[in-house]
């Protein structure tokens, strides 16, 4: 039987993280409908050009554009044992297409996995993240792993900003860096905000199917890999 995941998860939930494991401890195809469409940018024709003006504009591609897309894409590759789909569906629209899809090929849904994260642990664990410049799998946290950190907020010349957070690994000193993404309060804030408004239909339509599973994502990645392990062998 091919399994068929979806992961939901806001950001800094750690749901990156755990679809890679579950990928690799599955044989499972890994499969997020961002990477697809950020990987249109080596286009150059219309329909690429009209979804990288959308992506840009932080709005989402429309239910139609994606669901060809992702059908497209699932009828290209191998599937290997399944599929763990990341970042989709994000609408109820999607979701019902996806079910009439693989209903079409005698599949269904095996489960759907929310991890769940209070909103404000979300944004520390994204906004206080310092990454290895040249290993992104090298992180700390000025909240939660300060373990071989150093850090301090820089104040600006005459105090006219507010101050910048700086870090370096107290083993070697090597400057630490920050995403862009991360380092702005208000992009943390905004994507929290569009996750947690978007996926709250989702949420509500998987439950009334009676396949969704929340997982409290506030613990250490083992013991949430391991509830959503127990999840997926049913
Ligand atoms: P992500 O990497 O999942 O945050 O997706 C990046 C961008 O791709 C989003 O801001 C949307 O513009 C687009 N996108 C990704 N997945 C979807 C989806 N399921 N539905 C609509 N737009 C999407």
């Amino acid at each position: 039987m091919t399994l068929y995941l979806i992961m939901m998860g806001v950001q800094g939930s750690g749901k990156g993280t755990q679809a890679g494991i579950i990928r690799d401890a599955y044989n499972l195809v890994h499969i997020s409908t961002g990477d697809l469409f950020r990987a249109l940018k080596h286009r150059e024709d219309e329909f690429a050009k009209k979804i990288q003006a959308i992506m840009a504009s932080g709005q989402l591609v429309s239910d139609e554009d994606t669901n060809e897309l992702l059908r497209q894409h699932l009828e290209s590759i191998d599937l290997k044992n399944g599929v763990i789909l990341d970042g989709y569906p994000r609408t109820t629209a999607q979701a019902e297409w996806l079910e009439t899809y693989l209903q079409s090929k005698g599949q269904k849904l095996t489960a759907v996995i929310a991890l769940e994260l209070d909103p404000y642990i979300a944004f520390k664990r994204s906004f206080g993240r310092l990454i290895h410049p040249q290993d992104s799998t090298k992180a700390w946290n000025i909240y939660y792993n300060t373990d071989g950190l150093e850090y301090e907020w820089v104040k600006s010349d005459g105090n006219l900003f507010p101050p910048r957070l700086s870090g370096k690994t107290s083993e070697t000193g090597e400057a630490l860096t920050r995403r862009p993404d991360d380092a702005s309060a208000d992009a943390v804030l905004k994507r929290i905000d569009t996750y947690l408004a978007t996926t709250a239909p989702l949420v509500a339509y998987y439950q009334s199917k009676g396949i969704l599973t929340t997982i409290n994502a506030d613990r250490p990645i083992e013991a949430v890999t391991a509830e959503m392990k127990s999840v997926i062998d049913g």
